[in-house]
């Protein structure tokens, strides 16, 4: 991989800045200058590339993808599936096969749309079911190699159709888990498996013996969805797992009573459980601002994008984050901004980095965009400019960005 020069970028809106990469990471970041030597010579095969003062931000992270199940790129299907989580499951099963889901062109389609949009890192489940076994984990896994740039992934092992309900399933679980999956999924372990402790139970056992996390879908709503998070809350606290369990859309907290919300933002804080949100525009509000105040990290993901469970999604994270913030009510610039750092810079647990940002050490994923400062970056998601994904320039906007040296040659 050559070294890769970047110039006159502002980050997070700040002063203008160069930065060196080299193996994938930034390793010197300096005020920009245009004399500076520094920013001027390189090895013959250094790539130097002309960021123009553009806004820069770090990659976006996609903290709750489902890359295995778009059917992006087909031609379009039309929704003939049932309004609850059980008719959409049982639909998904009865069609899949027909698209060739899952599939490394399907999975490609839709990596290659999200990363073009300045996404460089996700977390995805990914179906684990009697059907198709671990299939969609290695092509999931095949997709983000062949892409042509590092790609940050952390896959969870998801029993998309219930776990004890399906015998044998908590052994593919246990086998993905042995296999090198980052974390074992769950889904409502009350209204799918009708055995909330005996699924938890089994869930984190794999976690404990496999010492990998756990990262659980709660549709439940009200106190069954309360009640769940009380057991999840309490396994975690048992085993040590502070850090390494989310709990995914988890709309309870936001459908409960404000004293009984305020003690599971705490438990949740105490026992380190991270959040995650797609942001859904039909469904309880989760208390982002008080989960936040609490210390409670939370990530934003995109859900699926046009699969069998719906036709919505464009993989754009940014107007993700302004849906999101919308959807608070944020309004003031620190909340804007916080919103960007949500879908991006905080986002680092989601993904297994300990710093996910501009700064030296960090893996290079940088997005330029067009905009006055990060506020209006979030208002406008203006077009992605510039995208590097682990050192690799994969969308380049910006014409004649040569200087003393070989341009970029974008990947996608
Ligand atoms: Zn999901």
């Amino acid at each position: 991989m050559p070294e890769l020069v970047l110039r006159n970028v502002r980050p997070w809106g700040g002063a203008a800045v160069d930065l060196r990469v080299a193996g994938g990471r930034i390793t010197s970041m300096f005020p920009h200058d245009a004399d500076d030597p520094r920013a001027l010579t390189g090895a013959p095969d250094t790539v130097f590339v002309d960021g123009r003062g553009l806004l820069g931000l770090p990659g976006f992270v996609n903290a709750h993808a489902h890359l295995d199940k778009s059917w992006l790129g087909l031609p379009w299907v039309s929704y003939g599936g049932e309004a609850t989580t059980e008719g959409r499951i049982r639909h998904e099963r009865a069609h899949r096969d027909e698209l060739g889901i899952p599939s490394v062109a399907t999975t490609t389609t839709l990596l290659t749309k999200m990363v073009s949009l300045g996404t460089t890192a996700f977390r995805s489940h990914v179906d684990v079911d009697l059907g198709v076994g671990l299939d969609g984990i290695r092509h999931v896994r095949d997709a983000v190699a062949g892409i042509g740039a590092p790609v940050g992934l952390e896959v969870v092992a998801f029993p998309q159709d219930g776990v004890l309900r399906r015998p044998g399933v908590l052994d593919l679980l246990d086998r993905a888990a042995a296999e090198g999956a980052d974390h074992i999924g769950g889904l409502d372990p009350a209204s799918i498996d009708r055995d909330p402790v005996g699924q938890l139970d089994a869930l984190f056992g794999i976690a404990d013996r496999r010492g990998v996390g756990v990262d659980i879908h709660l549709h439940d709503g009200g106190e069954l969805g309360a009640f769940q998070y009380e057991l999840i809350v309490e396994r975690t606290r048992a085993l040590g797992l502070a850090g390494r369990v989310n709990i995914a859309h988890g709309f309870a907290i936001g459908d409960v009573q404000a004293v009984r919300q305020r003690a599971l933002v705490e438990a949740v804080a105490d026992a380190g459980i991270t959040i995650t949100t797609v942001a859904p525009v039909n469904a309880p509000r989760l208390p982002l601002t008080e989960l936040r105040e609490a210390g409670v990290s939370v990530g934003l993901g995109t859900d699926g994008i046009r699969d069998l469970w719906g036709p919505y999604g464009d993989g754009d994270m940014l107007r993700l984050a302004t849906r999101m913030a919308q959807l608070a009510g944020w309004r003031r610039d620190e909340d804007l901004e916080a919103a960007v750092r949500i879908a991006s810079s905080d986002a680092a647990p989601f993904v297994g980095r300990e710093v996910h940002d501009l700064v030296v050490g960090a893996a290079a994923d940088v997005v330029l965009v067009d905009a006055a400062n990060v506020q209006e970056a979030l208002v406008e998601a203006p077009p992605r400019q510039l995208v590097i994904s682990g050192g690799v320039v994969v969308v380049d906007a910006l014409s004649g960005g040569e200087q003393g040296g070989r341009a970029a040659r974008p990947v996608l």
